[in-house]
C-alpha cells in the first residue's frame, strides 16, 4: 500500500481494513453481512451502542452530553446548527478562520443574524485570535469556531471561555486526535472521515440543556431532539461507517487511547515541521507558528514549478495526496490519526532529499 497524505475522505489503520475484509461477507458467525442485517437487530445494536460508548469513554464525554450519530456529512451541521439554535430575532457569534468556518458562516447567515468576532480572510486565513480575546457579544445565542481548518492548516491550541454563552465547534479534521475538555463546549460535531472512519457518519456531542433550546417546528431529521430521543436510530443509520468507526475506536483503545494518539500525532507533525524549519527558507509554512496544525501541514516551496515537481516525485515514490487544496495552492501533508510515525518519517526524509537535490 502507498502512503496516504490526502486530506480526505478517509484514512483507516491497515488492521481495520483487514478486519473489515475478514468480516464483510459474514459478520462473525451471524450468517449475514452486517450491512444487510436489520438495524433493529441485537447484532447491529451492539455495534451502534458500542461505537457510542467508545466515543464517550475515549473522548471523556461527561454524562450530561448526548452523543449522536447522524448522516449528511459535517456540511449538514452548517445549516442544522442555526436552524435549531439561532433564533429569528437573535444572533450568534462566529470566528471565521478559514474555508470551513466561512462555509458554516454563509449557511448561518441564511437563517439569521451573525456577528463576526474575528475574520482571518485579509491575512489569507493563516492565524487565529487569542483564545482569551474571544468574547461573546451581548445576547448571543452561541459562539462558533472550527478547531482545525483543513485547508489553511490552522489549529486552535487553547479554547475560548465564553461564559454562559455556549461554545460550538466543528472538529471534523482533528476530532479525537488529542484530548479536549468537552465540558467547555455546548456542542461539538465532526464528520468521522478524517480520523475515525469512512465518510457517511457525523458525530454530534451536545449538552443536554442545549438540546432543550432546539427550535420547534423543524422537519424531524433536522431536529437534534429526534435523534437524541431515539439513540440515533430514528431512521436507518449509516451502518457501515458506524461499524468501521467502532473498529477504529477499539484499536485506539488498544494502543493507549487518546493520550497515546496525541503523542503519536505530535511526533509526526514535529518530523515534518522540523524539516520545514530547518530548511533555511526552502520550505515555508505560511501559518502563524502558534497555530500550526498537527493534522494538515501546509507548506510552500520556492516556486510553483518546484511544488509541481515535488508532488510528482513524491507520487512516483508512493506518497499520495501532497498537493495543496486547489483554492490555496502549495503543498499539504495530512497526518490524520492513522498515518504512522514511520510514514511521516518517510515524508520528512523525502523532503530533505528533494531540497538537497533542487536548491
Ligand atoms: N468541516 C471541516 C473542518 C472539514 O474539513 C470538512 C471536510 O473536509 C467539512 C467540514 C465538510 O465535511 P463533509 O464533507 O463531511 O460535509
Amino acid at each position: 500500500r502507498k502512503l496516504n497524505f490526502y486530506a480526505g475522505p478517509s484514512v483507516l489503520p491497515l488492521e481495520v481494513f483487514e478486519e473489515i475484509q475478514k468480516n464483510m461477507v459474514e459478520y462473525g458467525d451471524s450468517g449475514l453481512s452486517l450491512i444487510e442485517t436489520s438495524h433493529r437487530s441485537a447484532t447491529y445494536d451492539e455495534v451502534h451502542m458500542g461505537a457510542i460508548s467508545l466515543i464517550r469513554e475515549l473522548f471523556a464525554v461527561p454524562d450530561n452530553y448526548k452523543v449522536l450519530l447522524l448522516g449528511g456529512g459535517a456540511t449538514l451541521q452548517f445549516g442544522m446548527i442555526p436552524m435549531n439554535f439561532l433564533p429569528k430575532d437573535g444572533h450568534c457569534d462566529f470566528v471565521v478562520s478559514g474555508s470551513w468556518s466561512k462555509k458554516a458562516y454563509d449557511d448561518a447567515k441564511k437563517i439569521g443574524s451573525v456577528n463576526v468576532l474575528f475574520d482571518g480572510k485579509s491575512e489569507g486565513y493563516v492565524s487565529l485570535p487569542d483564545a482569551g480575546d474571544v468574547k461573546p457579544s451581548d445576547g448571543s445565542s452561541y459562539v462558533y469556531i472550527t478547531s482545525n481548518e483543513t485547508i489553511g492548516g490552522v489549529q486552535w491550541k487553547d479554547w475560548p471561555d465564553t461564559g454562559d454563552v455556549p461554545l460550538f465547534c466543528d472538529m471534523s479534521s482533528d476530532i479525537m486526535s488529542h484530548p479536549v475538555p468537552v465540558e467547555k463546549f455546548g456542542l461539538i460535531y465532526a464528520g468521522a472521515q478524517k480520523n475515525l472512519g469512512p465518510a457517511g457518519v457525523t458525530i454530534v456531542i451536545v449538552r443536554d440543556d442545549i438540546l432543550e433550546r432546539c427550535a420547534d417546528g423543524l422537519p424531524a431529521y433536522l431536529d437534534y431532539r429526534t435523534h437524541a430521543n431515539k439513540d440515533s436510530l430514528y431512521n436507518t443509520p449509516p451502518v457501515f461507517p458506524i461499524w468501521a468507526m467502532k473498529l477504529v475506536l477499539e484499536r485506539m483503545k488498544r494502543i493507549g487511547g487518546i493520550e497515546a494518539m496525541a503523542k503519536h500525532n505530535r511526533d509526526k507533525a514535529s518530523l515534518v515541521y522540523d524539516v520545514i524549519d530547518g530548511s533555511d527558507g526552502f520550505y515555508r509554512c505560511p501559518v502563524d507558528e502558534r497555530y500550526r496544525s498537527e493534522m494538515n501541514v501546509v507548506f510552500r516551496l520556492p516556486s510553483e514549478d518546484l511544488e509541481k515537481a515535488f508532488v510528482a516525485e513524491a507520487t512516483s515514490k508512493g506518497m499520495m495526496g501532497l498537493k495543496g487544496h486547489r483554492s490555496v495552492g502549495g503543498c499539504r501533508a495530512s497526518l490524520y490519526n492513522s498515518m504512522t510515525v514511520e510514514g511521516a518519517g518517510e515524508l520528512a526524509e523525502f523532503m530533505k532529499g528533494f531540497m538537497k537535490e533542487k536548491r
